[in-house]
C-alpha cells in the first residue's frame, strides 16, 4: 500500500503530493484525511493523506506515523479545493485554515488531551487480605460506586489509595475530560409572537433545500429567539446547526442564551485556549453536539448532517479573514449549504448593501421583523451639531448629552457611551512646528495612553515613553480624545457617574470582558464607555441612554463603505438603548446633515439604502461591481513602487471588462516598516480576472522582497 500525502512545506506554492510506503502494521490505520508524519529530505514533516493506492513501493520512504482520527472528512477535503481556487492560496493553506491549532499539520504542536484518573475495584477475593480502617472505607465506597475519581479518594488518604493500587486490589483508569466548562444554565422556554412566527415558518418550510434567507430585523426584534426556535426544529429533524456571531459579540450573554435552551453545544471563539478549542472540536467530531456557536472559523466545524447555518450580524467585517486564505465565512456558508442541502440565514438590522440588493432581486428570500419584541418603541434619537457646541467650548460632551446622562443616572438607570477610539489623546502635536509624533515603523500617529504613560502604535504595537518636547524644542500638545480621556472627563463633569471602560486595553486578560459586563449588569457602574466592542449583541435592560461621542470618526474614514459603516454603527449602538423601556440616543457630530447620520437618526434603512446605492452606482462600487484589492508590500520602497506599476500595467493590458485603478498608496502607507501600494480591480465577472491574478500570485510567491496580498470582495479597502 502507498499513500499520496500533501506535506507542509513552508514557502512552496505547490499542491503536489508525495508518495510514501505504508509499513504493513500501519495499513489498518490508514484513511484519507488523516494526518501523517513523514520523512522529507532529511527532515521530519507533517502532512495529510489525500490518496491511498496499491503501487510500486521500491525506492519509497515509509511514513513514520499516522493520526488516529480523520481530521479532514470528504466535505472539508473538497471545500479546501474550492477555497484554493476562489481565494488563490495553496491547498495546504486552505486545509490548515479549517483546523484548530492542535490538528493542523504542523510540527511542534503537541496538544495534550486532558485525562482524569479514576479508581475501580479489581475482581479479587477481598477476604484473603487484611485492611486497616481507611482502606476498608475506600473499598466500601468503591463497592457502591464502582468507579470514583482518584482525586476524591485521595482526600480520604492518598497513601491508602496507593497501597491498594500496589497490592492490585484496585486499579487506575483514565477518562478524557473537556476543558471548557459551562456552569449549569437554567433552562427557559418562550413562544414566538406573530411576526416572529411568520419568519420562523418561512425558514422551516425551506429546510432540506439549499436556500438563503436574509432576515432583516430591527435591533431588539428578537432575531436570536427566532434562531433558537428554528434550531430546535432542525435538531428535532435529526440535523445539526452552525450559529455564527461576530467575535466581539460572542459574549457570555449570547452563549448563555443558547445554553438556556440546548445542552449539546460546542463553542468556538478566540477567548478559548488552544486546548479548549481542541476539546470543543473533538466534541463536534464525535457527534456529541448538535450546535456549534462560534466566530468566523466555526464555519468549518465538521458537523455531520448539517441542516442550517445562521450568520448573525451578517454585515460584520469580522466574517472576512484578513490573512491568507482571505475567505469570507458567508461564501463558505453558501458552499456548505449546497453540499449539504442546508439552509442559510443571514441576519442583520442593517444588512450589507450587497445582501439587501440580492434580496430585492430575489436571489435571497427577504424576511422582515419590523417591530421590537413586545412593541417597545425604538429609542428617540437626537442629533447634536458639535459645530455649535464647539463654539460654546464643549469639545467632548455637549450640554444636551450631559443633562441626559445626569437625568438617567438620577433615575437609577444606565448609560452606554460609544467612542470608536481607545487611549487618552490620539495625537501629540508640536504647537510651534506642527510636527506630530509618529510610529517609527508605521505611517500612523502614536496614541497617548495615560494609565501607562506610554505612546502606542495601534497597528504594530510599538510603544515608547511619552515625550514632553518636540525635536524643535517646543512643547508637544495633546489633540483628539479616546475612551480613556472620555471616562476621566465624564467623572470630572458628573461626579455621580460611576464609569467603567471596555476596549482592547481593559479586556486583554482572560475573562476581563465577562467581568466588565457582569459588573455593569449588576449595577456596580452606571456608565459603560467603550469602543466597537460594546456596539453589538449586548442586552442590558436598564440602559435607557446611548451616547455616540463622535460619529465622524467612521464617517471620515477613507473607504467606500464609510457611510455604510457609520449608518450601521449608529444603528447597532442605538440598539443597546431602551430594550425593555423606551430609551434615547444622542449622536454628536460635526456633519449633522450627512445622509448616513440623518437616516440613522430616523432608523430608516430603506432610505439609506436608496441613497447609498446611487453613490455606489455613480462610483462603480459594490454591489454594481465586484472588487478585488491587490496589495504590493515590501520593506524596500522602490521595489514596492516599481513592482506595483509593473503589475498594474500588466493587468491593464490583460484583463477585459474590468476597471483597473492604481497603483496608489494604501490607507496606511507604511505598516510594520513595510511599504504598501495597492491596485483595485472592479469587475462584473470573476472569470475575467481570476486567471491573470493567479499568475501574479504564483509569480511572487517565492519572492523574498515583494509580497502580494490579493483580497476578493474586501469588506473594506
Ligand atoms: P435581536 O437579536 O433582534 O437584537 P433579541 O433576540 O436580543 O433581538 O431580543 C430582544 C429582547 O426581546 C431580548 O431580551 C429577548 O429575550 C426578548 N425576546 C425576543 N423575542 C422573544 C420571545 N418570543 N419571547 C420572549 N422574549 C423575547
Ligand atoms: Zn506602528
Amino acid at each position: 500500500m502507498v499513500v499520496d500525502c500533501l506535506v507542509e512545506l513552508a514557502h512552496v506554492f505547490i499542491d503536489k503530493t508525495f508518495t510514501y510506503k505504508v509499513p504493513f502494521d500501519m495499513e489498518k490505520d490508514i484513511a484519507i484525511g488523516k494526518r501523517v508524519v513523514v520523512p522529507f529530505g532529511g527532515q521530519v514533516l507533517e502532512g495529510f493523506i489525500l490518496g491511498i493506492r496499491n503501487g510500486d513501493t521500491t525506492d519509497l520512504k515509509e511514513i513514520i506515523s499516522v493520526s488516529d482520527i480523520v481530521v479532514l472528512n470528504y466535505e472539508l477535503l473538497s471545500l479546501g479545493k474550492y477555497i484554493k481556487d476562489t481565494y488563490l492560496c495553496s491547498l495546504m493553506t486552505s486545509y490548515q485554515a479549517m483546523l484548530p491549532l492542535a490538528l493542523k499539520a504542523r510540527k511542534k504542536v503537541d496538544m495534550k488531551i486532558k485525562y482524569e484518573k479514576y479508581i475501580t475495584l479489581n475482581d479479587v477475593d477481598l477476604s484473603s487480605y487484611k485492611f486497616n480502617n481507611t482502606q476498608e472505607r475506600i473499598i466500601e465506597l468503591l463497592k457502591k460506586d464502582k468507579i470514583i475519581k482518584k482525586e476524591y479518594l485521595d482526600t480520604i488518604s492518598k497513601s491508602s489509595v496507593n497501597t491498594l493500587i500496589k497490592k492490585d486490589i484496585v486499579s487506575i483508569s483514565y477518562s478524557e475530560v473537556y476543558r471548557y466548562k459551562k456552569e449549569n444554565i437554567e433552562k427557559n422556554d418562550f413562544s414566538l409572537n406573530n411576526e416572529q412566527l411568520n419568519v420562523y415558518n418561512s425558514i422551516i418550510s425551506t429546510l432540506g433545500k439549499s436556500s438563503t434567507h436574509l432576515l432583516f430585523g430591527v435591533t431588539g426584534s428578537g432575531k436570536t429567539n427566532v434562531y433558537i426556535k428554528v434550531i430546535e426544529e432542525v435538531i428535532k429533524r435529526g440535523k445539526t446547526a452552525i450559529m455564527l456571531v461576530p467575535e466581539i459579540s460572542l459574549t457570555p450573554q449570547i452563549v448563555d442564551r443558547f445554553y438556556s435552551k440546548f445542552d449539546r453545544i460546542a463553542v468556538l471563539h478566540s477567548g478559548l485556549s488552544d486546548s479548549e478549542k481542541y476539546d470543543e472540536w473533538r466534541k463536534i467530531y464525535r457527534g456529541e453536539v448538535d450546535i456549534v456557536v462560534g466566530a468566523r472559523s466555526a464555519i468549518f466545524a465538521p458537523l455531520k448532517n448539517l441542516g442550517i447555518i445562521i450568520i448573525d450580524e451578517e454585515h460584520s467585517d469580522t466574517y472576512k479573514q484578513d490573512n491568507n486564505p482571505r475567505y469570507d465565512a458567508i461564501d463558505i456558508a453558501m458552499w456548505r449549504s449546497k453540499y449539504n442541502n442546508a439552509v442559510v440565514v443571514l441576519g442583520s438590522a442593517t444588512p450589507r448593501l450587497e445582501s439587501f440588493a440580492r434580496a430585492k432581486k430575489g436571489v435571497y428570500n427577504l424576511l422582515t421583523l419590523k417591530d421590537r419584541y413586545n412593541n417597545v418603541p425604538m429609542p428617540k434619537t437626537i442629533v447634536v451639531d458639535m459645530n455649535k457646541e464647539f463654539k460654546k467650548s464643549n469639545s467632548y460632551y455637549s450640554n444636551t448629552l450631559l443633562n441626559e446622562i445626569k437625568e438617567v443616572i438620577s433615575r437609577g438607570e444606565q448609560v452606554i457611551l460609544f467612542l470608536n477610539r481607545r487611549g487618552y489623546s490620539t495625537t501629540l502635536m508640536c504647537s510651534s512646528c506642527g510636527d506630530t509624533v509618529k510610529c517609527p515603523n508605521c505611517d500612523i500617529t502614536l496614541t497617548y495612553h495615560k494609565s501607562s504613560n506610554m505612546l502606542r502604535c495601534h497597528y504594530c504595537g510599538y510603544a515608547c515613553k511619552k515625550e514632553k518636547y518636540c525635536k524643535c524644542g517646543e512643547e508637544l500638545k495633546e489633540f483628539g480624545f479616546g475612551t480613556e480621556k472620555a471616562l476621566e472627563e465624564l467623572e470630572n463633569l458628573i461626579p455621580e457617574a460611576k464609569c467603567i471602560r471596555m476596549d482592547i486595553d481593559t479586556t486583554s486578560r482572560k475573562n476581563a470582558h465577562e467581568k466588565i459586563i457582569k459588573a455593569f449588569q449588576d449595577g456596580e457602574y452606571n456608565v459603560l464607555i467603550g469602543t466597537q466592542m460594546i456596539a453589538k449583541g449586548l442586552d442590558f435592560p436598564l440602559v435607557t441612554l446611548v451616547g455616540i461621542l463622535n460619529a465622524d470618526i467612521s464617517l471620515n474614514f477613507p473607504d467606500f463603505r464609510a457611510s455604510e459603516d457609520t449608518f450601521q454603527l449608529i444603528n447597532q449602538v442605538s440598539g443597546r438603548s431602551g430594550r425593555k423601556k423606551e430609551g434615547k440616543v444622542i449622536i454628536q457630530t460635526f456633519n449633522p446633515d450627512h445622509y448616513a447620520i440623518m437616516c440613522a437618526k430616523d432608523n430608516d434603512y430603506l432610505s439609506f439604502y436608496e441613497k447609498e446605492m446611487l453613490m455606489r452606482k455613480k462610483l462603480s462600487y459594490p454591489p454594481y461591481y465586484y472588487l478585488c484589492l491587490l496589495r504590493v508590500v515590501s520593506l524596500d520602497y522602490n521595489m514596492a513602487s516599481q513592482e506595483s506599476i509593473k503589475i498594474s500595467n500588466m493587468l491593464k493590458e490583460r484583463v477585459n471588462n474590468t476597471i483597473v485603478l492604481g497603483p496608489s498608496v494604501a490607507n496606511i502607507f507604511k505598516l510594520n516598516n513595510k511599504y504598501r501600494f495597492q491596485i483595485i480591480l472592479k469587475y462584473k465577472d470573476v472569470l475575467d480576472v481570476i486567471d491573470v491574478l493567479r499568475k501574479v500570485e504564483e509569480h511572487y510567491f517565492n519572492d523574498k522582497n515583494v509580497k502580494i496580498e490579493i483580497t476578493f470582495n474586501p469588506r473594506r479597502i
